[in-house]
Order: C-alpha cells, then structure tokens, then sequence
C-alpha cells in the first residue's frame, strides 16, 4: 500500500510526528495536593503552587510518577529510573510560574514502540521517542465580557504526560490509527480516561513532505488539535499547502500555525521556538527524579492484558476473526462488556451480537457501550433465548429494540409479548399443508426444479406465524410434504 501523495510534478511523501498530552489520571496535581476534577467552579482547585506564589515549593505527586511508569510499559517503552525536571521559560498568562516544570534531556521514559492496525487489515510499527511529565498551563477564557479575559487557574498543575512519536506517521489515517491506539493502550492502563473533548488528551501535529527516498522536509507544528478528526483534517491541509508552495519554488518556513475547525484550515501562529529560547535549567526547587528497577517491576505486575495481547487471544483462543478481535479489543469498555456476554456462552455469537446488533444500537442512538441500555447480563440472556430455541434470531433482533427503549429483560419481553417460538410440529405442520394446498402452482414449480421457491414457502409460514414458528422445523416439514 503506498501512501503518496501525487502532485504536479511528482509524488510526495507526507512525514507526520505527533505530541500528544494525555492528562494524568490522579486525584491531585503533579506537584500540589489540588483536586483535578473536570468541570470545577473556576480557580477552585487551585494551590498556592499552581497560582505560581513567590516561595512556594513544588512536591512531586508519587501517583503521577507510577503512572507515567504505567504508561511507558504500556508502551513498550524504556523506563528511565533517573530522570530530571526542568524549567522551561516562557511569559503567558494562563502560566503565573513563568516557566513550565516540564523534563527535557532526561525523561522518565524513553524509546517505545506501538502497533497499529491499517485500514487494509495490515499493521505498522510507530516508534516513541520519549514520554515525560509536565505541568499543565490555565485557560484563558475569552467569551465571558466584551473587553476582558478571565483566567482560570483550575487546570494549572494538572500532571500531564507528552507522548512524542518518532516521525513515523506517513497519512492522515495512520495518525488517526495511532492516536486512537494510544488513547485505547492509555485507558486501558487507567493512566488518562483519553477524553478528548474535556481536553485531557490533545496533540501537536508535526507534518512535513518530501520526495521519496530524500531527507526530512521543514516542519509546520499545528498546535493543540483536540480531535482526531481536526488532526486529520489538520494533515490535509497541511500537506496540500506545503506541496503547492514547493512546486511552485518556494520553501516551508518552520513555524507554529494554529488549527481554524470552522475552515479546517491551518495559519500562522508564530515563528517556532527552538528549545534553547525556552532557557531549559533542571528546576532547582526539585531533586531529580530516581526510583529502583523493584518499584518499575512492581507496576509490570499490575499491568492488565492490553489490547494487542488481547486480540491475539481472542483470536488464537475463542476463534474469532481478526476484524471482530480488532473492533472489539478497541476499547476497554467494550472489551470488558463482551467478556462479560461470551463468559459461558458462544464466543463467536457473542461477538456478532454485540459488534452486530448492540453496535448497531448503539451507533444510531449515538451512545457509547459504558452507558448502553441493555447490559451484558441481559443481551447474554437473549443469546441463551436462541440457544434453547425459546425465539428465533430474528425474533431476538426484534427483542434486542425493544430491551434497548425499555430496558427490560428479553425473557420478560418474550412472555409479555407472546413471542416465544412455535416448537410444536402439529401446529406448524397445519399452516404447511395449508399453504400448499392454496398453492398448487408453486408446488408444481418447485417439484420441476426450481429450488428457490422453497423460500417463498418459508416466508409464507412465517408470516402466517408471525415469525414464531422455528425455521428448522419449517425447513423440514416442507421438504418432505413438497417431495413428489
Ligand atoms: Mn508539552
């Protein structure tokens, strides 16, 4: 599969890194016991550290620090058991410190590795560059008096976590791919619930071109794009403006541009920074950061299965396709809500009914699995109506509606209902031998040959039984009255 992308005069290559900043999932901040909650009064989680008081004294958060380490093995990632905060300098004023405690030479956790599943059903390997903690800045809030900004200080100090790729990513799609991958490794780590809409993952896109086989290209950084659709949006246009401007002779400047949603378009933010404008220094206020390979190897242990062994199971040992184990490995939730349908049951019928049906559901009531209205417990306790032939499948797809509106037990909707399947051959076989008796002719055409006709049989049955009678009696009941 080749990504390129076709110009005037040739193809190109799109290179693309990502910096992502996933916030920490933890009860307070990374160097102040203030409460981290979303959607807090403004500036009332706020220490005398994160409102960047003279003398206060920043105190490292040892929860942020496991999960950090959570996430770096998460990653496959090295674990650097020495590392180092720095200050990195800048005025802004949703910043009072006037530096961000951040690491730069030595971070917490090095190179990585994650795997991501294509489009084409093929995988490809993003190499990490490095992993490391940082103080979140405030936020300026704009929209509140015509002539005013306010500042609320609630989201400053929050620890997050800056996942940098390596310049791996070659489309629009694989980023997404891999920002999705990320964010799934990530929530099922339990280190950031990945929420990109309250902002606690967003990502700086890094996108330059070139012709293939030749060095790296001028990078534009696309700042702090919150959605995967935005990014990959972000991609195109980036990558349609470079190429134009290269044809045409010209060159990329290396700058920071900022993402317009309404226009899906990218412009200038300011020249990019390199890192020595910041004035990096190893923050004073704080020793370096050192822990024993025992404490890294105590969180190993607590790892969950993450998604790629997961998948690999789910297909090696219950059988199920790569597709079905890559959708329902995507996310925790989901895969915890399918274990929950196949414990004891069919794995692969409990596969489709929930990437099936339930998805379906789901997907046109615009809902996520977490708060689905039919529990695993209940959309397990269909599957079994099917299992002893209680309702037929398609009776069970009427069922699943009604359970995702009500809420109620399907065996509940079945006896309400009168639903359940007519198992009774005599009662079955009256309704056969009159449809045949009122169909001579087509009882003709199908004792001349034509197969096909037996479905026309079936679904008069059906419809004279509202779909209750059992197919397979159906099935063989007419076969041998239709037999000449
Ligand atoms: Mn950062």
């Amino acid at each position: 599969m080749s990504n390129l992308v076709e110009g005037a005069t040739g193809p190109w290559e799109v290179v693309v890194g990502l910096e992502i900043h996933a916030q920490v999932t933890a009860q307070s901040k990374l160097f102040s016991g203030a409460a981290t909650e979303f959607g807090a009064e403004p500036n009332s989680q706020v220490s005398l550290v994160d409102a960047g008081m003279p003398g206060m004294l920043p105190v490292i958060n040892e929860r942020a620090v496991e999960q950090a380490v959570r996430s770096g093995l998460g990653l496959n990632a090295k674990i650097n058991t020495y590392s180092v905060f720095d200050r990195k300098n800048y005025f802004y004023a949703d910043l009072p410190q006037g530096y961000q405690i951040s690491q730069y030479l030595q971070p917490i956790v090095g190179e990585g590795i994650v795997s991501v599943d294509l489009e084409d059903g093929g995988s490809t390997d993003i190499g990490i560059e490095r992993l490391h903690l940082e103080q979140d800045a405030g936020k300026l809030i704009h929209d509140q008096h015509p002539r005013k900004s306010h500042v609320d200080l609630n989201r400053s100090g929050l620890a997050l976590m800056e996942i940098v790729s390596k310049p791996d990513i070659r489309s629009a799609a694989e980023a997404g791919a891999y920002v999705r991958k990320v964010r799934a490794i990530l929530r099922y780590l339990g280190t950031c619930d990945g929420n990109m809409e309250q902002g606690s993952m967003r990502a700086d896109v890094n996108v330059s071109v070139r012709r293939p086989g030749e060095d790296l290209g001028t990078r534009a950084e696309v700042k702090n794009v919150n959605s995967i659709r935005f990014m990959q949006q972000a991609i195109h246009f980036e990558t349609t403006r470079q190429i134009d401007i290269l044809e045409a002779g010209g060159s990329i400047v290396q700058e920071t541009r900022k993402f317009d949603a309404q226009t899906g378009t990218t412009r200038p933010m300011r020249d990019k920074e390199e890192a020595n404008d910041y004035r990096y220094f190893p923050d004073p206020d704080l020793l370096p950061l050192e822990f024993s390979d025992d404490f890294v190897e105590k969180i190993r242990l607590t790892l969950p299965e993450l998604p790629d062994a997961k998948k690999r199971r789910y297909m090696d040992d219950l059988g199920l396709s790569d597709h079905d184990a890559a959708v329902l490995v995507s996310d925790r939730d989901i895969a915890l809500f399918y274990e929950a349908v196949a414990d004891g049951r069919d794995a692969k019928i409990a596969a489709n009914w929930v990437q099936g049906e339930l998805f379906a559901q789901l997907a046109r009531a615009e809902r996520e699995v977490a708060d689905s209205p039919i529990t695993a417990a209940q959309l397990g306790g269909l599957i079994d109506l099917i299992g002893d032939n209680t309702i037929s499948g398609k009776i069970a797809k009427d069922v699943l509606e009604i359970m995702f509106e009500t809420g109620r037990d399907a065996a509940v909707i079945v006896a309400d209902k009168g639903l359940k399947q007519v198992t009774d051959t005599g009662a079955i076989e009256a309704e056969v031998d009159t449809v045949i008796a009122a169909n001579p002719d087509k009882v003709a055409e199908f004792q001349g040959g034509k197969d096909k006709i037996l479905g026309w049989f079936v679904g008069q049955i059906m419809q004279a039984t509202k779909g209750k009678a059992n197919p397979q009696l159906v099935n063989q009941l007419l076969r041998d009255k239709l037999k000449p």
